[in-house]
C-alpha cells in the first residue's frame, strides 16, 4: 500500500494561489498522472482556492487549508475556508452562477470541478465557511515487458 497523506495551510492572498496548486500536483505526481491529468486536478484547486479567496474572504485576509490523501488509484483533495459561507450550494454549482458580475466572474468555477475531477461535494454554513471535496481516479499506468529491454507502457 502506497497511501499517503498531507496538509497545507497559507493565507488568502491571491499569491498563494499558484503555491497552491504546483504544492498539490507535486504531491500528486507520486500516482504517475499523465500531463492532461495533472494540468486538469491543477484547474480544479486553481478554481477552489480562488473561490475561497475572492468569494470567502473577499477583502480581508484568512486562512485557507488543503488536505491531499491518495488511497490506492484515487486522489481526494479537500479545500476549506473560513470565509462567508454561501447560502444556496445547489444554485452556486449552476453553470454560468456567479454572485460578482462585475468581477469578469464568469460563474464557471464549480462547473469546472466538476468536469475535470471525478467526484464534487460542496459543505459550506454561512457565517462559518465552506469546503470543498473532490476526488480524482488516477488509473496505474502498465508496463509490460515485450522483449528485453523493450517495455511497452499503457493505460487501461
Ligand atoms: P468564476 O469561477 O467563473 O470566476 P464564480 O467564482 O462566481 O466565477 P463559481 O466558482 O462557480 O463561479 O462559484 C459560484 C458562486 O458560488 C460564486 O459566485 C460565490 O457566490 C459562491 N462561492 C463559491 N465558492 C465560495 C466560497 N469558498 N465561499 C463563499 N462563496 C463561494
Ligand atoms: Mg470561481
Amino acid at each position: 500500500m502506497n497511501d499517503n497523506s498531507m496538509k497545507l495551510e497559507f493565507l488568502s492572498k491571491s499569491t498563494n494561489e499558484g503555491f497552491a496548486r504546483v504544492a498539490v500536483a507535486a504531491f500528486v505526481s507520486q500516482l504517475d498522472p499523465t500531463v492532461e491529468e495533472l494540468s486538469e486536478i491543477k484547474t480544479a484547486v486553481s478554481e477552489a482556492v480562488t473561490n475561497s479567496i475572492v468569494h470567502a474572504y473577499e477583502d480581508r485576509l484568512g486562512v485557507i487549508a488543503i488536505a491531499v490523501s491518495i488511497k490506492g488509484e484515487t486522489v481526494t483533495i479537500q479545500i476549506k475556508d473560513k470565509g462567508k459561507g454561501i447560502e444556496n450550494i445547489e444554485k452556486a454549482k449552476e453553470p454560468l452562477f456567479t454572485t460578482k458580475p462585475d468581477l469578469e466572474r464568469s460563474g464557471m468555477g464549480f462547473t469546472i470541478m466538476e468536469s475535470f475531477m471525478d467526484k464534487l461535494t460542496v459543505k459550506s454554513v454561512p457565517g462559518k465557511g465552506t469546503t470543498v471535496t473532490m476526488s480524482k481516479r488516477i488509473k496505474k499506468n502498465i508496463q509490460v515487458p515485450v522483449h528485453k529491454e523493450r517495455i511497452l507502457e499503457y493505460r487501461n
